[in-house]
């Protein structure tokens, strides 16, 4: 796609910091990163979201993405990592293209993601499980 800027990253038409590239995926420094080390793992193809992603494609982000983690974590040795992908705004995308950040984690980086546990009751669990388990057998 001409006006999305990862496109235009996998073509080479505006500048990155490219880690890592195969045939399927590309992995570069995230312009705005939230900590040292902080990358991204991009599908080439545009796809927008995960939905986008067929088996293969999707094996090859992940694999991409462990790769990735292992370098960030031998090169900076944070005690903790996060790995994080958004679909959609109320998710946080911001960037239609998929992909998923690789982010080193310090205590106390001002980094946050509320949690809100609700405990729902073992029902409701085994309600969704149901349907979730019809959904996977389309
Ligand atoms: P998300 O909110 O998950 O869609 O994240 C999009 C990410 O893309 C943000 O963390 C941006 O800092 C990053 N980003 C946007 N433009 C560029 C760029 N040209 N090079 C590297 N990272 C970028
Ligand atoms: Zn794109």
């Amino acid at each position: 796609m001409t006006d999305c800027v990862f496109c235009m990253i996998v073509a080479k038409k505006i500048p990155a910091s490219i880690i890592h590239e195969d045939a399927e995926t590309i992995a570069f420094m995230d312009i705005g990163a939230v900590n040292p080390g902080h990358v991204l793992v991009v599908a080439k193809p545009h796809v927008e979201n995960i939905f986008g992603l067929d088996d293969p494609l999707a094996a090859m982000v992940f694999q991409t993405t462990a790769r990735v983690a292992r370098a960030v974590q031998w090169t900076f040795q944070p005690p903790g990592m996060s790995v994080y992908q958004a679909n959609g705004a109320p998710a946080g995308q911001t960037v239609k293209h998929f992909h998923i950040h690789v982010v080193p984690r310090w205590e106390k980086d001002g980094m946050d993601l509320v949690w809100p546990v609700k405990n729902p009751p073992r029902e409701e669990l085994a309600a969704n499980a149901e349907r979730l388990r019809a959904a996977l057998a389309q």
